[in-house]
């Protein structure tokens, strides 16, 4: 029998991914996946459902969420691991979080139009058709507008850094969002890392500031990464004191190379996330 596999990074329709938290769950089971975590972005409303039919299949479950920060003017997403979502820093932290997204959402839209591309029709129908409004919904609201062949396109013509409908976004600073996964209990982990357009000084600069402030491990395994990329990861945490997560940001389906589960082991060198003593939830060893 195959033991199954762990990962501790997935999207539902709470966030910007394709399927609701109890499909996902169902979904990642038919994967091979025996442990997961949702991890939606600045949300923490699908993991009621999600727990729920995970302990219906009999797998086990970690609360999480991929909290939107900003260290040195750039994005950073840090995920919360084993959290309690009820925890009140947490809670209040969430909702500043997805006013501003309600905000952007509107500048994101004018910008569009101003590019010529259809931002308003966007608007419109990220506002009806989705839970909490992200880049990702407007690129397939623009992709069905016919104004980009692909999410991909709509990325390089107008989300993406530097082009028209790219805006600056008022996210917290790292080292708060690390400090509400604390006060709720949770597991800090930087997401994806190396997916930073940073000097390998400054990607240094940001893990050791991130364990300072409290963080406690960094996706050493992430989704469709090379094995260099694995051993450069796992090199980065080892010298910046971090233990190691694996997660696939698994988001759609349709996207048949990304699969939930489908992940490199956990290299030797880092301790696990799930192992160390400050994971509040015994898991077994997946390694
Ligand atoms: P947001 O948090 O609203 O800025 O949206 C960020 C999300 O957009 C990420 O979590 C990804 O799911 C998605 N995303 C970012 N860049 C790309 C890209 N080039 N192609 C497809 N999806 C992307
Ligand atoms: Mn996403
Ligand atoms: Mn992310
Ligand atoms: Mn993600």
């Amino acid at each position: 029998m195959t033991p199954g596999s762990i990962d501790l990074h997935l999207h539902s329709t709470a966030s910007d991914g394709r399927l609701d938290p109890a499909s996902l769950m169902r979904h990642a089971c038919d994967c091979g996946v025996a442990v997961a975590a949702l991890t939606d972005h600045d949300t923490t409303s699908g993991l009621e459902a999600a727990a729920s039919e995970a302990a219906a299949l009999g797998m086990s479950f970690v609360p999480g969420v991929e909290i939107s920060s900003e260290w040195r003017g750039r994005t950073i997403h840090v995920l919360g691991l084993a959290i309690d979502p009820a925890a009140p820093g947490l809670v209040a932290g969430l909702e500043g979080l997805r006013a501003e997204r309600g905000r952007r959402a509107q500048e994101i839209a004018s910008r569009l139009d101003a590019a010529g591309a259809p931002g308003t029709e966007a608007l419109q129908r990220v506002l009806t058709l989705a839970e909490l409004p992200t880049r990702t919904h407007f690129a397939r609201a623009l992709a069905e507008l016919g104004a980009a062949r692909s999410l991909a396109e709509a990325f390089e013509r107008y989300l993406g850094r530097g082009r028209p409908a790219a805006v600056r976004s008022r996210w917290p600073a790292v080292t708060e969002a690390v400090g509400w996964i604390r006060a709720a209990g949770g597991v800090p982990v930087l997401a994806h890392p190396l997916r930073y357009m940073l000097s390998g000084g400054a990607r240094r600069d940001l893990c050791r500031e991130f364990r300072e402030a409290g963080g406690l491990a960094m996706e050493v395994v992430c989704g469709g990464a090379s094995r260099a990329q694995v051993a450069q990861a796992e090199s980065l945490a080892a010298r910046t004191g971090l233990a190691g997560s694996v997660g696939s940001d698994f988001h759609d389906p349709r996207v048949p190379w990304n699969p939930p589960g489908r992940l490199a082991k956990l290299p030797g060198a880092v301790p696990a996330v799930w192992s160390i003593p400050a994971f509040p939830i015994s898991l077994p060893d997946f390694r």
